[in-house]
């Protein structure tokens, strides 16, 4: 079979890897050909009244790549470049992450073509509204879950959960994680993927015999994950030389004080201009000498026209899908450790798990429980990855690949093919 419809270059590097893990693990080809496809993919078109009086259509889509080992699980994302390939192939990688750490998930995406910055706070909510009434058949606490993603936040899981909500005539906290607390959202959710990150590179740097003290950093995108990491990781004593937004980046090799920085951002509204540092463009900050490198923006930031100037020894990718597959192989020669997306980003999806365990048994855990779990579940899954690249002799990214496919393809092996 051949899918015009999900040609995008995310999905055909996705594609690829998992051409070349199937290879790798000896997958028997029936699986392979399946895992290949998503199970169900929705376009939806999203009718909005605009503030000007007008109307405006937005394309939706929402996509679930496996089912076979639970309920499906992924961000929804608002960005102006999103398109059917893109959230299939995120629904896919949804897949492999879920797997890899344990959790009882299949893998799903969603998305809007829109940027969520030129829309006033009402268009936002009415697009949210009429999105989630528009994939409503799709989703639910037993059937697919969707959170927080690129340029959607803690209020946009609220809308979500009230329109589903409405519609049941009750309260369905379970339908959407990264809410916020007051209506079943977790203690440190918003914080997880951050956080993760801390955790997977506090592991990479013991195992190359360093310690995060002292450690130079650059974060690109200081959104939801790349702020927390920023902030976490000069909190453990790494100095932040460099970080940036969408309006771009700060440099200061003497490091950030990122406190007096989230204040700037908060009066502000981007990092750009804050006092002692000199400006640089996101694609510069990439190529900047640091030891460590946090791609925690979009897609594609590394590329095979900048990999060979990157000057990390350390790249712990934030993002989904921030290195292409040729840049990739450029930091392998070079010997590079990427930690790659679906193990260093993961805590955002883990403390989801948590959120929504807790919202099914109406017990909630204190911040300090999720915080330790989240630790023990990111400490287990790198010491995984960690031991299975060292026994295949593969890079981090294979073998996070290989372990993710491997059990997905096992719950395809158990279940059999229907009917
Ligand atoms: N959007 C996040 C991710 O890419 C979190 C997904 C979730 O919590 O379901 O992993």
């Amino acid at each position: 079979m051949d899918n015009p419809e999900f040609d995008s270059h995310l999905f055909r590097t996705t594609r690829a890897q998992l051409d070349q893990v199937a290879i790798r693990l000896g997958l028997e080809s029936d699986i392979h050909e399946r895992l290949r496809y998503p199970r169900r993919a929705l376009v939806v078109s999203v009718p909005i009244l605009m503030d000007s009086g007008k109307t405006e259509v937005f394309q939706g889509y929402r996509v679930h790549h496996s089912t076979v080992l639970g309920p499906t699980k992924g961000g929804l994302r608002y960005a102006d470049d999103v398109n059917l390939g893109e959230v299939t192939a995120l629904a896919m990688l949804m897949s492999w992450k879920c797997a890899l750490i344990g959790l009882p998930y299949g893998g799903a995406k969603g998305g809007v073509r829109v940027n969520p910055r030129s829309l006033s706070r009402r268009e936002l909510e009415h697009l949210t509204r009429r999105y989630t009434t528009e994939i409503m058949l799709l989703i639910g606490p037993d059937l697919d879950i969707p959170a927080p993603d690129l340029g959607t936040d803690e209020q946009t899981m609220a809308w979500m959960m009230d329109t589903y909500s409405m519609t049941q005539g009750k309260s369905v906290p379970g339908v959407v994680t990264g809410k916020p607390l007051i209506v079943g959202g977790s203690a440190g959710r918003r914080e997880a993927t951050g956080r993760g990150i801390v955790y997977a590179l506090y592991q990479a740097t013991r195992r190359l015999g360093q310690s995060l003290q002292g450690l130079t950093v650059v974060v690109q995108g200081f959104g939801n994950v790349g702020s927390v990491a920023a902030r976490l990781l000069w909190r453990e004593g790494c100095v932040v030389i460099g970080v940036s937004d969408v309006q771009g980046g700060i440099w200061n090799p003497h490091g950030l004080d990122i406190r007096q920085l989230e204040a700037h951002v908060a009066e502000s509204g981007s990092v750009t201009g804050f006092p002692g540092t000199e400006p640089v463009s996101n694609a510069e900050l990439i190529e900047r000498p640091c030891d460590v490198l946090v791609p925690a923006a979009v897609g594609s930031q590394i590329r095979e026209d900048n990999a060979d100037r990157v000057r990390a020894t350390i790249v712990a990718e934030g993002a989904n899908g921030p290195t292409t597959p040729q840049a990739d192989a450029i930091l392998r020669d070079r010997g590079v450790t990427v930690i790659p997306d679906i193990l260093a980003n993961a805590g955002g999806v883990i403390v989801s798990y948590f959120e929504w365990v807790q919202g099914l048994q109406y017990y909630f855990w204190r911040e300090s429980e999720i915080t330790s779990r989240l630790q023990e579940v990111m400490t287990r899954a790198f010491n995984r990855v960690w031991a299975l690249g060292a026994k295949e002799g593969t890079d981090l990214r294979t073998a996070a690949l290989m372990e993710g496919v491997r059990r997905v393809a096992e719950g395809y092996r158990v279940r059999g093919l229907y009917p």
